[in-house]
């Protein structure tokens, strides 16, 4: 089998300018055919995300034998010149290539793919309510005040989660947008600001939800260990990325000062830039995003060397809902899973729309797709009116 087609798809929806997931259909000349995303729908840098998967389908896929896709994987990190380096653009690139040969291996062998990955381990994924300060349900909102957020939580809990996730920082006292003032030590007003926030999530959802709170690594060790330390009496599940990545002795700085265990990995890429946060055991719960770490095989191996460090796994999933469909086979076969993060974004109708099956969770819990492969496909219709390119043997 070999692959004889692949498209590459970079969405824009009128309705979210910013929004931009990328698609990968990869076709073998049996007629079988794979999806796989590259992980950077948000953010600045779609176009160079499409323009490196297609040049890494023109150097190494167009031809390859799907079934052998750890040598693909190692080929493209080694003769791609940039796999031997790293960063978003190459890995999102890879990772989409490789998703779509697991899909097409699934499909080829008619089996789900937790089942190539190990199996049932986890039957039921106990799943989180993602970033609430964008308001929870199809319509995006910007809280603010205390009450706000009190009352997305609630939204969460009614549809049946016993866990939600929110950047209190997000959004300044008076509402904005702008950060930089974080930058330094937060004022006794900031610093109360923020605490009602997380304080009114607390009261509205009782002891039974838990709270995870994330600041999208915009803070100083500095400012985050001083934030930490008024919401560590709200007995908060997990602290997600407190400070950047660049170095990497901060977040063990972070962890050491604060008692909230801490989350970080959407900004890591393969299992060497995983090492030193693994060995130091600077973070409790890794977050892997599948689009941009090296796709489902470099997943695997990343969760099982956590796994060494009793380290647990919550997949990053911020992306179209083959995005959600790749988290959750292998969340499914993990021992070491944690938790699965459900975005406001997968609540959203266009970015629904993009698939022809809706995932969702019922009740706070996810149950895998039982198709073959990823269990889901395109919704050509509302692909088709985004820019395509089509790559052919
Ligand atoms: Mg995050």
């Amino acid at each position: 089998m070999k692959i004889v087609k692949v498209e590459i798809f970079d969405i824009h929806m009128e309705s979210a300018p910013v929004w931009h997931p990328i698609i990968l259909r990869a076709t073998t000349d049996e007629g079988l055919t794979g999806l796989g995303e590259v992980g950077l729908a948000y953010g600045t840098g779609h176009s160079a995300g499409v323009g490196m998967a297609r040049n890494l389908v023109e150097a190494f896929v167009l031809g390859a034998d799907p079934f052998r896709s750890e040598r693909l994987w190692d080929t493209m990190f080694r003769d791609s010149f940039w796999g031997r380096g790293g960063g978003p653009v190459v890995y999102g690139g890879m990772s989409a290539i490789d998703t779509a040969m697991w899909d097409i291996k699934g499909k080829a062998l008619g089996l789900p793919l937790y089942q190539l990955l190990g199996g049932k381990t986890n039957e039921n994924l106990r799943t989180y309510a993602s970033q609430i300060q964008f308001g929870w349900g199809p319509d995006a909102i910007k809280a603010v005040e205390p009450q706000q957020y009190a009352e997305e939580a609630r939204k969460a809990v009614a549809d049946g989660y016993d866990c939600v996730k929110v950047d209190p920082v997000m959004y300044g006292p008076e509402g904005e947008t702008d950060i930089r003032p974080l930058r330094g030590l937060l004022t006794t007003r900031e610093l109360d600001c923020f605490r009602d926030r997380v304080a009114a999530i607390r009261e509205a959802v009782g002891t039974d939800v838990d709270i995870i709170l994330e600041i999208h690594s915009h803070l100083p060790a500095s400012t985050a260990i001083q934030l930490a330390r008024i919401w560590e009496p709200y007995n908060c599940l997990f602290y997600e990325e407190p400070v950047h990545y660049m170095n990497e002795g901060l977040h063990d700085l972070v962890a050491r000062r604060v008692s909230i265990p801490t989350a970080a990995g959407e900004r890591i890429y393969t299992r060497w830039g995983y090492r030193p946060y693994l060995e130091k055991q600077a973070i409790t719960v890794i977050q892997p995003d599948l689009g941009l770490v090296g796709g489902l095989s470099e997943g695997k191996k990343i969760c099982d060397y956590a796994h060494v460090y009793d380290i647990l796994v919550q997949v990053h999933v911020c992306g179209s809902p083959v995005a959600t469909a790749a988290a959750l086979h292998l969340e499914t076969a993990i021992p070491n899973f944690g938790i699965h993060e459900h975005h406001t974004r997968a609540l959203y109708p266009d970015n629904i729309a993009l698939c022809t099956t809706d995932l969702q969770p019922v009740n706070g819990i996810f149950a895998v797709p039982e198709e073959p492969g990823l269990g889901i496909e395109l919704a050509d219709d509302v692909v088709g009116r985004s820019p395509c390119l089509v790559l052919e043997l």
